[in-house]
């Protein structure tokens, strides 16, 4: 059975950061679904690839992804995108997949981009296991979660905006314990990128002292059983 619906992982921040695979899978497919149709314009444009774009967010999800089985159906071909990195992951996506695999639609995701990899890997915490939180809840589950995630033994790995970036390091020394190593990477692949690696505490500091910016990802190592 051939592939109809591409997911295409596409760059965090440098344009370069895309599979030849991809731009080719962008450029053969009859329509592609954006998160944002801006954003993905000016991918295209760079890579000279002019395409219909159709938008799928999540205000649009639901209702669009009617639309988009019945064309899969009748035999187009389309890949999915989002702003940046890998589409389901802390982005839309999962719906649709979901429903092409009901319907026997088959779905293929490309290996590329999405910003947790690399921030693991700077971070040099353990990377054999580890759980993917993607945003902490920011009200109702919040405490709940943090309370769970207290007891976690594997490597925790945050998305987090820049303005809540101090808060949420205050919170997770709290619940997980000042001392708890962690890195912050900012900016993965931009010319400001930054890796910044200490205690919790010591990087709620460190961002305190000027308004963070830019987009961020946290790791934090997992509670260390010490055995008798
Ligand atoms: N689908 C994306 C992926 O595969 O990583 C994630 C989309 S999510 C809406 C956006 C969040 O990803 C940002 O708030 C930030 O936490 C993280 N992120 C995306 N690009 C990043 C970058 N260049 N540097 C650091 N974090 C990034």
């Amino acid at each position: 059975m051939e592939t109809q619906l591409f997911i295409v992982p596409t760059p965090i921040g440098n344009l370069e950061d895309i599979t030849l695979r991809g731009l080719r899978i962008l450029r053969e497919v009859d329509f592609i679904l954006a998160e944002d149709t801006r954003t993905t314009g000016h991918l295209l444009k760079h890579y000279d690839i002019v395409k219909k774009l159709v938008p799928h967010h999540q205000f649009n999800e639901h209702k669009a992804i009617v639309n988009v089985i019945s064309r899969l159906k009748e035999g187009a071909k389309a890949a999915l995108v989002s702003d940046a990195g890998t589409p389901a992951i802390s982005d839309p996506g999962y719906l649709l997949v979901r429903e092409c695999i009901k319907e026997g639609i088959q779905v293929e995701c490309l290996p590329g981009p999405t910003a947790f990899v690399p921030a693991l890997v700077n971070s040099g915490i353990a990377a054999d296991h580890f759980v993917f939180e993607g945003f902490l809840p920011h009200k109702k589950g919040r405490h709940t979660r943090l309370s769970v995630l207290a007891e976690e033994e594997k490597t925790m790995i945050f998305y987090e905006s820049p303005h809540r970036l101090v808060k949420t390091l205050l919170q997770l020394a709290d619940y997980l314990g000042a001392d708890r190593y962690a890195s912050i990477s900012r900016e993965l692949t931009k010319l400001f990128e930054e890796n910044v690696r200490g205690s919790l505490t010591e990087l709620a500091a460190h961002f305190d002292k000027k308004p963070v910016k830019g987009e961020i990802v946290i790791v934090v190592e997992g509670k260390m059983n010490v055995k008798a």
